[in-house]
């Protein structure tokens, strides 16, 4: 393992950590609701709003999951596009990114000048 990613290795255990924990949390929160509130409205949008907020949570999961799987696979921390190593400050910053900041950047002026040309045929 790249000894460089040690940190941003220990960052997303520790957000793995509180995400299990909030979805956790949240499950004994409506448990508990439930005695109170029997009404079928209020459960079923409780139910919504639990989904809404799992499927962000589980979907922040798997990238940290898969972060986690390249950093031991030494596949961490390459960008996609030029191989390049991917600056350690913007992986602190956006963990989850597989682009270097010069390919993000391009792949921003590409998606402009595609709604720029879009927008004028
Ligand atoms: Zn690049």
């Amino acid at each position: 393992m790249d000894e460089r990613f040690e940190q941003v290795r220990m960052m997303l255990l520790e957000q793995k950590r509180e995400i299990l924990q909030k979805i956790r949390g949240k499950k004994g929160e409506i448990g508990d609701l439930r005695g109170d509130f029997i009404d079928i409205a209020t459960d079923s949008l409780e139910h919504e709003l639990n989904y809404i907020f799992e499927e962000r949570e589980r979907e922040k999961l798997q990238n940290i999951d898969e972060a986690l799987k390249r950093i031991k696979e030494d596949t961490y921390g390459e960008c996609d596009e030029c191989g390049d190593d991917i600056e350690i400050e913007r992986l602190m910053a956006l963990p989850f990114t597989h682009l270097c900041l010069d390919c993000k950047a391009k792949q921003e002026r590409q998606k402009k000048l595609r709604i720029y040309v879009e927008q004028e045929s």
